[in-house]
């Protein structure tokens, strides 16, 4: 991915690793000050803060485990769903012109916290090039994952959908 080596990046490389797992922690965390956007039986839906776009989600079950490979039907059923409804709700609060979804398995494949699978989401713009460059200018990096995580709680599809 094009944006693996921003400054953003490597603020993330460079920082400290907690010894408990971070989206273990987030499991018990305050939704508004974690940027929980929404929660499921088996899965939540949270912002990255270390985006590689506005918008860019992690979709993460509750269970501590490495790969899909290890979670049950049902939580990879959910975990497909709560995908389809972030998809929606970036859809209904962005407008963006595509996604990359997708998940990074192992270290070498570009996972930052292999220990526990997660699924991204990456809303993708015509002119997103220059995201980073106007993002630096203007705003900080937890002023924008407070609106972004405004914007995306308001447009969540509801559940009787
Ligand atoms: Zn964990």
């Amino acid at each position: 991915m094009r944006y693996l080596w921003t400054p953003w990046r490597m603020e993330f490389i460079r920082s400290p690793k907690p010894d408990v797992c971070v989206f273990c922690a987030k499991v018990h965390a305050d939704d508004d000050v974690e940027h929980i956007v929404a929660r499921g039986e088996r899965v939540y839906v949270t912002l990255n803060k270390y985006p590689y776009n506005n918008g860019h989600l992690l979709v993460i079950p509750y269970e501590h485990v490495p790969s899909i490979e290890d979670l049950d039907d049902a939580t990879l059923l959910e975990m497909m769903q709560m995908t389809n409804k972030a998809i929606q709700a970036l859809r209904a609060a962005m407008q963006p012109h595509g996604f990359n979804v997708g998940i990074n398995l192992g270290a070498e494949a570009g996972a930052g916290i292999r220990e526990h699978v997660h699924l991204h989401i990456v809303p993708r713009w015509a002119a997103d090039s220059n995201f980073m460059t106007i993002l630096a200018d203007t705003r900080t990096i937890p002023q924008l994952l407070d609106e972004t995580y405004r914007e995306l709680k308001a447009h969540w599809p509801k559940d009787d959908a």
